[in-house]
C-alpha cells in the first residue's frame, strides 16, 4: 500500500523519508512541491533525482479527494461532491462524502471546506445534522477540499484566497487533523495563506476554544451563536445544553485575540423565532465588552421547518446592533439555488447523490 502523503507536516514528511533511507530534507523539497508549487505527480518533482522519482511513484501517493459532482450556480459559486475514502474497507458499510464550495468575487476567491463528513451537533436549523456524524476527516482529506477547488478553477483564480471551515462538521471536535490541515494552509513554506484570511468556524465547544486559544498558529475564530438566550438555544442549538451561553461567552473573553484579530458571531436569523427587536437588544448586552463582529444571515429556505425573516426585522436587528456600536453585516448566502449556502450542505447517504 503506498503512503499517503497529503495532509503530512513538513516534519512527517521528513522523518518518512529519513524511514525510506533518503536524506531527511528531501521530506522538505517534497513539502514544498506538493504544497506551494501545488504539484500532483512525483515525476514532475525535478528538484529531486530521478532515482527518488521513480522509487515516489511506487511507494508513495498524493490522492486529492474525487470530484463526483459539481453544480455550477447563477452567482458563479461552484459546489463540489467530494466521496471519500473509495477503495477503503472502513468506509464501504457507510460511503463518507462531504463537499466544498468555490465562491468567487473580483478581489479574491473563498473556499468552504467540511472538516467531517456529517455532525453530530444536531443544530435544528441545518441540513447536514440530518445526516449524523459518519466520520473524521483526515488532514489530507480537509486540506485536499482547497486543492481542489483551486485546481478546478485555476484559470479564473484571483491573487487571494480565503478559507473558511464552515462546511460539514464541527471544526473542534476533529480537532488535531483539522489544525493539522490549517498550519499547511498558513505556513509560508506551504499554501501560504494569511492567518487573516483562514476562518474556523464553531458551534461553540467550549474545550476547544480553549485549546485553540494555546495554539502557536491559530485561524480566525467565529463563533455560531444564534440565540439569545438559553431557552432559545436548548432549543434550535441542544449542544447549548453542554455550553451555556455563560460559559461560552466567557470562553470567548479570555480567548487571546490578536491585535488585528476580533471575533466574528454568526446569528443565522429564522423568521418569528430568534429575530426580533428584543433579541437583537438582548445579543448587544451578551456581547459587551466583546472585540466582535456580528453576521447577521438570514435562514435559507430549505427542507426544515423554518421560514426567513421579513427583511424589515432584518434591517431593524441590524440597525439596533449597529446603533449601539456592534459591528454588523448582513450576509446573504451565495449559491443557495445549488444547496451551496450556510446549513445547506448535506449529501444524502448514498454520497454520491445530492439534494440539488
Ligand atoms: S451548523 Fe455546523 S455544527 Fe451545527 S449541525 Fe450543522 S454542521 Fe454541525
Amino acid at each position: 500500500m503506498p503512503a499517503e502523503l497529503l495532509g503530512k507536516s513538513l516534519n512527517e514528511l521528513r522523518e518518512w523519508m529519513a524511514s525510506l533511507g533518503e536524506p531527511a530534507y528531501r521530506g522538505a523539497q517534497v513539502y514544498h512541491a506538493i504544497y506551494a508549487e501545488r504539484r500532483r505527480e512525483f515525476a514532475a518533482m525535478t528538484n529531486l533525482p530521478a532515482v527518488l522519482r521513480e522509487r515516489l511513484g511506487r511507494e508513495a501517493a498524493i490522492t486529492l479527494p474525487m470530484i463526483a459532482r459539481k453544480y455550477h450556480s447563477a452567482d458563479g459559486s461552484v459546489r463540489y461532491l467530494l466521496p471519500l475514502g473509495i477503495g477503503s474497507a472502513a468506509d464501504a458499510a457507510r460511503p463518507a462524502a462531504v463537499e466544498a464550495v468555490f465562491m468567487p468575487s473580483d478581489a479574491r476567491q473563498t473556499v468552504c471546506i467540511s472538516t467531517q463528513a456529517g455532525c453530530a451537533v444536531d443544530c435544528k436549523f441545518c441540513l447536514t445534522a440530518t445526516l449524523g456524524l459518519v466520520r473524521n476527516l483526515t488532514a489530507g482529506e480537509i486540506l485536499g477540499q482547497v486543492l481542489v477547488a483551486l485546481d478546478d478553477n485555476r484559470e479564473r483564480l484571483a491573487p487571494r484566497t480565503n478559507v473558511v471551515l464552515m462546511g460539514q462538521g464541527e471544526p473542534l471536535l476533529n480537532f488535531e487533523p483539522t489544525m493539522a490541515a490549517v498550519r499547511i494552509l498558513i505556513d509560508p513554506n506551504a499554501l501560504a495563506l494569511s492567518p487573516r484570511h483562514v476562518t474556523l468556524s464553531t458551534s461553540g465547544i467550549v474545550p476547544g476554544i480553549d485549546r485553540l486559544a494555546q495554539e502557536k498558529v491559530r485561524p480566525k475564530l467565529a463563533v455560531s451563536i444564534n440565540a439569545s438566550s438559553d431557552a432559545q438555544r436548548d432549543v434550535i442549538m441542544p449542544i447549548n445544553r453542554k455550553y451555556p451561553l455563560a460559559a461560552l461567552l466567557d470562553a470567548c473573553r479570555r480567548y487571546p485575540l490578536r491585535p488585528w484579530e476580533r471575533l466574528t458571531f454568526e446569528y443565522v436569523l429564522l423568521g418569528g423565532l430568534n429575530d426580533s427587536a428584543n433579541d437583537a437588544r438582548r445579543v448587544v448586552r451578551l456581547l459587551a465588552g466583546l472585540r466582535c463582529k456580528v453576521n447577521l444571515i438570514p435562514w435559507n429556505p430549505g427542507e426544515l421547518p423554518y421560514r426567513p425573516p421579513a427583511p424589515t426585522a432584518v434591517e431593524e436587528f441590524r440597525r439596533i446592533l449597529a446603533d449601539k456600536d456592534v459591528p454588523v453585516f448582513v450576509r446573504y448566502s451565495r449559491g443557495q439555488d445549488i444547496f451551496a449556502a450556510c446549513g445547506q450542505l448535506a449529501v444524502i447517504e448514498t454520497g454520491i447523490e445530492a439534494r440539488a
